[in-house]
């Protein structure tokens, strides 16, 4: 098992990837915060099957947390990380000190509107404008041919689609489906923080989706009352906060009143003092 290279600066990161480039070779960059999980690993191994080089940045990224103390108890493990990668066969690990990424106060930041109106935006200002600048700054440093994104964070993805749409960053954007522990609870490195009781109440989250499903599946249009089979099975879980809950388009992320086409539903909830998300795609 060869150790992926770790890198820690632009320059030398440009300077790795430029013969590869010459080369014809296909790179492919997953960007990740660390404290790898079996959810990032399914994006690693789509890109280790797919390019010729895998890159995977792990960058606690400072600008896209609305919450100062979310940033400081974000999991970090580098080394664990770099055990993970090494088992998946990465090329090159970048982890840059945030000096490196952020050398001076940025004056520049790249903004997706519409798509960032509901669901997280509103409760998180400044999130995805965090997430975007982030993004373009990964793409301008490494340049990758193709891009892997979970359909977990499925808000974020449709915006980094948009964006690479709109500014033709020359990149394709690869989604790759949610990956859940055995009772549902979609893998997030958030996990980690959640107290025993917290985490089992946790699996409610996918199973109020499910509830949602099912109404779906059973012929229910009006998104009030599939958010309402969904509502309910939250109700039996004290533990569990809801922030929202919402039947939104599947690719501009607007709520629909009557679901026509495809549509996510949408979760953020509270549990204990972390946030977790999860969606769940559904097709007429
Ligand atoms: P993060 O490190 O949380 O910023 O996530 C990095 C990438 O991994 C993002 O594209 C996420 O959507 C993706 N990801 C995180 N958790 C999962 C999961 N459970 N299944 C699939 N992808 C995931």
């Amino acid at each position: 098992m060869r150790r992926p290279e770790l890198i820690r600066t632009i320059a030398e990161l440009r300077a790795r990837l430029a013969p590869h480039r010459r080369a014809g070779s296909i790179i492919g960059l997953t960007p990740t915060m660390g404290a790898l999980h079996a959810g990032h690993g399914r994006l690693i191994e789509q890109a280790r099957r797919d390019c010729d080089i895998v890159v995977v940045s792990i960058f606690v990224n400072p600008i896209q947390f609305n919450q100062a103390a979310d940033y400081q108890r974000y999991p970090r493990d580098l080394d664990a990380d770099l055990e993970f990668c090494a088992a998946r066969g990465v090329d090159y690990v970048f982890a840059p000190p945030e000096e490196e990424m952020y050398p001076a106060p940025l004056d520049t930041c790249v903004e997706v509107a519409r798509l960032t109106d509901h669901l997280c935006g509103p409760h998180r200002p400044g999130h995805f404008r965090g997430v975007t600048t982030v993004c373009t700054k990964l793409f301008m440093i490494v340049q990758p041919d193709k891009a892997y994104f979970g359909e977990k964070d499925a808000q974020q993805l449709a915006v980094i689609q948009r964006m690479v749409r709109d500014l033709n960053i020359p990149v394709e954007i690869v989604p790759v489906p949610t990956v859940r522990e055995s009772d549902g609870l979609a893998l997030s490195s958030r996990n980690l923080l959640l107290s025993p009781g917290g985490r089992r109440a946790a699996a409610g989250i996918y199973r109020a989706l499910q509830a949602a499903e099912t109404a779906l599946a059973a012929g229910t249009r009006e998104a009030a009352a599939v958010q309402k089979a969904a509502l309910e099975v939250l109700a039996a879980h004290p533990e569990i906060r809801v922030e929202y809950l919402q039947v939104v388009d599947a690719v501009e992320m607007q709520p629909v009143p009557v679901v026509e086409g495809p549509v996510r539903v949408a979760v953020a909830a509270w549990v204990d003092d972390t946030r977790l998300i999860d969606n769940i795609l559904w097709r007429p």
